[in-house]
């Protein structure tokens, strides 16, 4: 098989919507992807809802309409493998057909990112400013639940390679 490491975003993008259209029945027909995917989801809603809370998600949103651009910069799209991206059509997410801005990440899009399952990166990532903004038991909170979205995404992970028949390693 072809490493993903060498195609670009648009034919990473591509090779997800093939498996999408060749495999999207029968991985939803698999109990343990089903039970993942619901759960994700929760996983995904909570984490979110935490960053609101602790005024995250607004930080990032002023950062990038006020002070010229987030921390979604352009090159982190790399990071995404077709497998991801498949995840993320199973989740929903629409992927886009180009980049809206030159310099940020491919996935960024006017309201924010357009991904449901997130790089580990683009999950975890605080800035200094952000850390230092959370009280300690605030910033292990949001650790655990970030932690927690992060584990299931793995399980998915592993579940829909096993279910698309390959060998753990493979993109
Ligand atoms: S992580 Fe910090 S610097 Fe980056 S976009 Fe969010 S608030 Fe701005
Ligand atoms: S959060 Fe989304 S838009 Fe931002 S860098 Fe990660 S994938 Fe790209």
């Amino acid at each position: 098989m072809e490493s993903h490491k060498y195609l670009s975003i648009e034919e990473k993008i591509e090779e997800a919507r093939a498996l999408y259209a060749a495999w999207s029945d029968r991985l939803c027909s698999d109990e343990r992807v089903r039970d993942l995917l619901v759960r994700m989801e929760e996983r995904i809603k909570a984490s979110m809802g935490a960053m609101r809370a602790l005024r995250v998600v607004q930080a990032c949103k002023w950062c990038e309409e006020q002070e010229g651009g987030s921390c979604c910069g352009a090159g982190i799209e790399n990071r995404y493998d077709p497998l991801q991206l498949l995840i993320n059509l199973l989740l929903n997410a629409s992927l886009p057909d180009r980049r809206k801005y030159p310099d940020s990440c491919y996935f960024l899009e006017t309201d924010g990112c357009c991904l449901e399952a997130r790089h580990v990166l683009c999950v975890n990532y605080l800035c200094k400013r952000l850390e230092e903004s959370l009280a300690g038991e605030e910033l292990e909170a949001l650790q655990t639940i970030v932690g927690e979205e992060l584990d299931t995404g793995f399980a998915l992970h592993e579940a829909v390679r096993k279910g698309l028949g390959r060998r753990s390693g493979d993109g």
